[in-house]
């Protein structure tokens, strides 16, 4: 777990320096093997987002975030990290997306304001400006996170800014460009390091509808370990209770994901594994209705 104080010190670290904390000798042996020169270059934006995303990848622990964001990718550009603020920060960005500082890949956390784009904006630009310009000169999008997988909580009914993902996006714009996509709410860091991992060693993993299948090809509740309670009909009646938790909300049976074998914060625990129904954080269902209670109780 990354606590605030460790959270700034890092941030500082990466501010100051930008260089290579010492390293556990497999992940040190492996980035020997890297040529650092070839590892992508990520630019990350954040659109209608809480944060929790980034948050989220600092959490990583195999490899650790500082290793993927100087080793097996350089962060040219992150609000929240980057050593930059103000004019300079503005200066990098324009810098990356008009492709004078060479071959990158965008990462987009949050959604885009369709309807309002001044409910987003980078200095005196909205986001949408910026992903424009950026589809002619990236190599492709990574969209983190399900805000800008499928529009997330921006996006609920209700929504005043007209939110929608990235992918929406670009089909509205009639862009096509190669897009990674990778829900969650919040993402689990091992989806998108080892996705970039994946790409900087082995290629382009398989993807379903732009989701990794290493990650996304099961359903929650086929890998759940409570899948024999839902088949013998033993259901829990309150959270804490043994049993399924289809009768409280559940939504295993609808989410593409492999908590259940993957578990979170550094494999600790996961939704289920702590009594509480998986609420679908990964499903483009996430949240869109206001009549579709996260809890049944
Ligand atoms: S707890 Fe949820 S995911 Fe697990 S078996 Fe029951 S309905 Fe499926
Ligand atoms: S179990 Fe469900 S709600 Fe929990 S993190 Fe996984 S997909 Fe999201």
């Amino acid at each position: 777990m990354l606590d605030r104080r460790n959270f700034l010190k890092m941030a500082a670290t990466l501010s100051a320096t930008f260089s290579l904390p010492s390293l556990p000798e497999p992940v040190a042996a492996a980035l020997k093997r890297l040529d650092p020169a070839t590892v992508p270059k990520l630019i990350y934006l954040q659109g209608q987002s809480c944060t929790g995303c980034s948050i989220s990848l600092l959490q990583a622990e195999s490899p650790s975030a500082v290793t993927m964001i100087t080793a097996y990718s350089k962060l040219g550009f992150h609000a929240d990290l980057s050593a930059t603020s103000g004019s300079q920060a503005l200066d990098l960005i324009e810098r990356y997306i008009s492709g004078d500082a060479g071959e990158y890949f965008l990462a987009v956390e949050g959604s885009i304001p369709w309807d309002m784009d001044k409910a987003c904006i980078i200095g005196e630009k909205p986001l949408a400006q910026y992903l424009v310009e950026a589809n002619k000169t990236m190599s492709g999008a990574v969209a983190i996170g399900t805000c800008a997988t499928h529009g997330g909580i921006p996006a609920a009914e209700g929504n005043l800014t007209g939110a929608i993902s990235l992918g929406e996006f670009y089909q509205r714009k009639n862009f096509h460009p190669l897009l990674v996509q990778i829900p969650g709410c919040s993402v689990h860091p091992d989806w998108v390091w080892h996705t970039i991992i994946h790409l900087v060693k082995v290629g382009l993993p398989e993807l379903t509808n732009g989701q990794p299948d290493l990650f996304f090809k099961n359903k929650v509740h086929a890998l759940c370990p409570r899948y024999h309670d839902f088949q013998q009909e033993i259901f829990a009646k309150k959270i804490g209770e043994p049993g399924c938790l289809f009768k409280l909300g559940c939504l295993g049976p609808d989410t593409f994901a492999d908590c259940p074998t993957r578990w979170w914060n550094g494999g600790q625990t996961w939704c289920i594994g702590a009594n509480a129904p998986c609420i679908g954080c990964s499903s483009p269902n996430f949240v869109r209705k206001k009549d579709f209670p996260i809890y049944r109780l």
